[in-house]
């Protein structure tokens, strides 16, 4: 499905953890050629960060300061994304349950926010990307030429977010009530709560396989390429 003779285009996926997100948003990439970029994993690698420098994750100006001083990098590879954390690789670290958790306290802050869309739009401006998180159609790219949001009933999430970090090796496994609490923390705090762009495609994969969801946002996909022809 590459496109090379017209612009390159921005694709946002947002939706709640487990909903399939990240492996969707890595094929896909890799289908049309283009990086592919967990922006879950630069709050993960702050929060890494905050736990090591031991600042507390509601000091919002420290969180601040410290993401300032650091360097977030996100290396696309086809198994998603390799976290660099001041250059050194913290990729596995960053999937651990403390981090998890310290990701989604660190989020809920407007100026961590900031901070972290203005990377996250120096990273994918040019186009040429599927960025996945929970804001990327809503302020991240608020012009997105595709806006995805992949939902699924939440026990479904629940038994995909455990396979997931089977697969990963983690030492925890997910625990369903945290996973709950994060979710409504995504959902009802005051900056970028998570919800749906009003232009988003709504996709519910409860009873989708994953290549049922990547066919259809081919196709949704394949339908902006078209317009962009005309
Ligand atoms: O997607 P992932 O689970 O790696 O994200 C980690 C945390 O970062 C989430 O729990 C969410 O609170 C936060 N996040 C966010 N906005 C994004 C991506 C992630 O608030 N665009």
């Amino acid at each position: 499905m590459t496109d090379p003779t017209f612009r390159k285009l921005i694709i946002a996926i947002d939706g709640p953890a487990g909903a399939g997100k990240s492996t969707i948003a890595s094929r896909l990439a890799h289908k049309l050629g283009y990086a592919n970029l967990e922006s879950g994993a630069m709050y993960r690698a702050l929060a890494l960060k905050a736990i090591e420098w031991d600042v507390a994750f509601d000091d919002e100006p420290a969180l601040v300061q410290l993401a300032h001083d650091s360097r977030i990098h996100l290396e696309p590879t086809i198994a998603g994304n390799r976290v660099l954390l001041d250059r050194r690789d913290v990729t596995q670290r960053v999937r651990e349950s403390d981090v998890t958790e310290g990701a989604s306290r660190v989020s809920i802050h407007p100026k961590v926010r900031e901070w972290m869309v203005a990377r996250q739009q120096e990273m994918g401006g040019s186009g040429g990307i599927v960025m996945e998180g929970r804001d990327i159609g809503t302020v991240v790219f608020p012009h997105a030429d595709v806006k995805i949001f992949l939902d699924a009933d939440p026990v479904v999430r629940e038994q995909r977010r455990r396979q997931q970090e089977r697969a990963s090796g983690a030492a925890a496994p997910v625990n369903a009530a945290e996973l709950r609490e994060r979710d409504r923390r995504d959902r009802t705090r005051v900056a970028s709560p998570l919800q749906p762009a009003a232009d988003a495609v709504l996709l519910d994969s409860t009873s989708l396989s994953e290549d049922q969801v990547l066919e259809r946002i081919e196709g949704v996909v394949r339908q902006r390429m078209t317009q962009n022809r005309t």
